[in-house]
């Protein structure tokens, strides 16, 4: 996951456009740059989870002060749009996490077919996902979602234990490449409500060759079929590979955590 995300940062961070800065005054530079930034960030050029150049660099790339950009970046903070990481770092927000892991948790959590219903919307959003990732991804989507696939298939040659993390990680990278903002935002929230839950502690306990075989050849079949620009083949096979998981959990139901 982490290694596609720094594999495009570079060229995503190149979408900062320099600031015409003698045209404002400094409260007025620093609305510009968050308004850019947000922009960035409706339009999908930065995705939930990626860091922010580092502050020095940012300001060079914006042609704006630090203190301006410093402005910018805490009101940014304060709307929810980013959050501080580490020293002085900010990664992008995931817009849809808290609509999506408070109330909808709880609510997930009194009822015992919660998984089900989650796996059920998953489904839709998935195969939805993989129709306009293969209608509408560049050739650096395909890259990243090749990438991803590579990523969980030497983590299930290693037996690893970070198969379901690449494995969504996998379905990220298709999400992402729908160029379809609400889609990919409600998707990578809903990878939050899942993670740490279901795939993760079913795969590590139940670890079974055959069915990660399985998995496998139905990931490779997606990735095949995006890969072709085939949205027919890419809804199908991913409607294939949701059910066979959706299968797989239903004898084995477990409850999502408590957030
Ligand atoms: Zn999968």
């Amino acid at each position: 996951m982490s290694n596609c995300a720094t594999a495009t940062n570079r060229e995503k961070f190149m979408t900062f456009q320099p600031v015409h800065s003698h045209a404002y005054t400094r409260v007025r530079l620093s609305d510009v740059v968050s308004t850019q930034i947000r922009e960035l960030i409706s339009t999908g050029s930065l995705m939930p989870g990626e860091r922010l150049p580092a502050e020095r660099d940012l300001a060079e790339q914006l042609n704006v002060s630090r203190p301006s950009l410093r402005e910018a970046l805490i009101r940014l903070e304060s709307d929810g749009f980013i959050r501080a990481v580490g020293r002085g770092g900010f990664v992008v927000s995931d817009v849809t996490a808290p609509l999506v892991s408070h109330p909808l948790a709880a609510l997930l959590e009194q009822q015992p077919n919660a998984s089900a219903d989650v796996l059920e919307l998953r489904h839709g959003l998935g195969t939805l996902s993989a129709a306009y990732a293969a209608e509408r991804a560049t050739d650096a989507d395909l890259a990243r979602i090749a990438e991803a696939f590579e990523a969980l298939e030497d983590a299930v040659a290693e037996k690893s234990t970070r198969i379901a993390e690449k494995d969504a990680a996998f379905h990220l990278a298709i999400a992402d490449a729908t160029h379809n903002i609400a889609l990919a935002h409600v998707m990578h929230g809903l990878n939050e409500l899942m993670r740490e839950s279901m795939l993760t502690s079913h795969r590590l306990i139940d670890y079974d060759d055959e069915v990660e075989a399985a998995l496998l050849a139905q990931h490779r079949a997606m990735l095949t079929a995006i890969v072709a620009h085939d949205a027919a083949r890419a809804r199908e096979a991913a409607g294939a590979h949701l059910d066979y998981v959706r299968a797989f959990y239903r004898d084995r139901p477990v409850k999502l955590p408590m957030k």
